[in-house]
């Protein structure tokens, strides 16, 4: 089956019907609930690009095994010329959303596709869930699925996690092993586009001492999200029913968050990838370069994300006529560094690009390890801009069904900006007020600060992986240059 159309991507999920919970009430169809169903139709766009005649040939590619057009997101790169092509690719996704879809799939198709071409790694546990990566791999690419996934244990005691014991009675486990697979029982963070997705990969992330009570919970599977005994409580939903007038971005980019609940779930066997190994778990995504490729389409999405907050910013400043005051430039020019910068780091990332140990042409990870470790101070920064550089604007925003009211009239006359009618100002205002004020904006910044790890331990990661042998070696040469030196 080739690249899905946003048809089928819908079909399937009403096909599936996951156990899907929002507050008390249990949701049927996620493809029509009116906290859901507007997210599920910008991700079926997102598919429907891989059909337009324009795009095709930059958002697809022939699948190796069976000749149809498949998404290029699912490429396993071995050129410098594949690793662009999966680039612009995923850029055009992410400035469908102005990168508000920070889960649009190819997120985890890069890291499905490292887990497949890494699958020795896996190997290393049981021969078998060598194959199991690879097969996975290829099932999911050839039928276009949808993935979420879930790496935390709940915060039940950080203390105990510190020292590599998840808390026993909460998070995620192996219970029970059986001649069909394994049963899970437990809960799991945060599967984000969890409600509206096909398949979710339950991988390790949380380090894990390698110690006797910590095997049960080192795993690594992927399972459909109708499994029995899987189930997703979402947040609270931050669609409101609002037009796209009023809510540009709530109305159309609310990927849901989730908690995942497993009731005793089997994993069959051919979906297990990694078992009771601490060891390989806490090695996995850097060993098998996930994290660089994950990197990479996320650069991509910060690349989106900066240009469209500093578009909005721009627009701002030029219907209100600001951009007269040295502080405005100052503030516009922070974001102009922001996005030249993530600019700059996706490229050097690509440039210095290798073929690594797994046959993989994979980006070179220290400018997106900059990056990633940034962009969560960067983004929270500029949505602070957008709101110095509106101030009272962003609450000049009556919605829209005020336009045609009896205060229409005034509303026409007062709202008037220097460069700007009163409709299209509050049209503008409002999507700078749902980056930077909403429930939805506050949901982006904590996005933007964690989805991607704690940045503190993100820190500690790059300390840890950044090559400073040849710098201190350096420092160590000239301290022991001669006096006359
Ligand atoms: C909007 C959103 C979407 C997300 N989507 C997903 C998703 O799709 N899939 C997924 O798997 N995860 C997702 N996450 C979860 C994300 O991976 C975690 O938020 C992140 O790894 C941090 O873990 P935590 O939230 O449990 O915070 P904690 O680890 O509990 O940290 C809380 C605070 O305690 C400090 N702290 C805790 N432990 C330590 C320690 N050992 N050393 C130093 N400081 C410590 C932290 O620095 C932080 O200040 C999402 C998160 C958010 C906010």
């Amino acid at each position: 089956m080739p690249a899905r159309t946003g048809a089928e991507y819908l079909r399937g999920l009403r096909e599936r019907s996951a156990e899907v919970w929002l507050g008390n009430e249990r949701v049927h169809d996620v493809t029509t609930h009116p906290a859901l169903r507007r997210c599920a139709r910008s991700v079926a766009h997102l598919y429907d690009m891989q059909h337009d005649p324009a795009l095709r040939d930059e958002m697809t590619y022939l699948s190796p095994t069976s000749g149809t057009r498949v998404g290029l997101s699912f490429i396993t790169p071995r050129s410098l010329e594949d690793l662009q092509r999966r680039s612009r690719m995923m850029l055009h996704w992410a400035r469908y959303s102005g990168g508000m879809l920070g889960r649009s799939p190819d997120y985890l198709n890069v890291s499905l596709m490292a887990a497949a071409a890494a699958a020795d790694f896996y190997g290393q546990n049981d021969p078998r869930f060598a194959d199991n990566a690879r097969n996975y791999y290829t099932y999911v690419r050839e039928r276009d699925l949808c993935l979420t996934h879930t790496l935390v244990n709940p915060q039940a005691n950080r203390a105990l996690t510190a020292t590599g014991h998840p808390s026993a009675e909460i998070a995620a486990r192996i219970v029970k092993e059986t001649d069909e697979g394994i049963i899970i029982r437990g809960a799991r963070i945060l599967a984000t586009l969890g409600p509206l997705s096909d398949e979710i990969m339950v991988f390790p992330s949380t380090v894990l001492k390698a110690a006797a009570d910590t095997a049960s919970f080192a795993f690594a599977f992927a399972i459909p999200c109708d499994t029995p005994g899987l189930k997703f409580l979402c947040r609270e939903g931050f669609d409101y029913g609002a037009s796209h007038f009023d809510h540009p971005l709530g109305s159309r980019f609310e990927e849901m968050d989730a908690i995942v609940i497993f009731d005793d779930v089997l994993v069959p066997w051919e979906r297990v990838f990694l078992k009771a190994d601490p060891f390989l778990c806490n090695q996995l995504f850097a060993a098998t370069n996930a994290v660089v490729h994950l990197m990479h389409q996320v650069v991509v999405k910060d690349v989106a994300k900066a240009e469209f907050l500093l578009g909005v910013a721009c627009m701002v400043v030029d219907a209100i006529g600001s951009g007269e005051f040295p502080h405005v430039h100052e503030k516009i020019a922070e974001c102009i560094i922001n996005l030249e910068l993530m600019k700059a780091c996706l490229r050097a990332g690509e440039a210095d690009a290798a073929v690594d140990r797994w046959g993989v042409m994979c980006p070179y990870r220290p400018p997106l390890d900059v990056a990633r470790n940034v962009f969560p101070k960067m983004y929270p920064r500029m949505v602070e801009i957008l709101q110095l550089l509106s101030s009272s604007g962003m609450m000049m925003i009556p919605p829209q069904s005020a336009f045609d009211s009896p205060v229409g009239e005034d509303i026409e006359r007062s709202l008037v900006v220097a460069n700007m009618n009163a409709r299209d100002r509050v049209k503008l205002f409002r999507l700078a007020w749902d980056v930077a004020c909403s429930a939805f904006a506050g949901r982006q910044t904590l996005y933007e600060r964690f989805f991607f790890g704690d940045p503190v331990r993100m820190a500690s990661a790059l300390y840890g992986v950044y090559d400073k042998e040849p710098l201190m070696e350096r420092v160590r040469q000239f301290l022991a240059r001669a006096e006359e030196d």
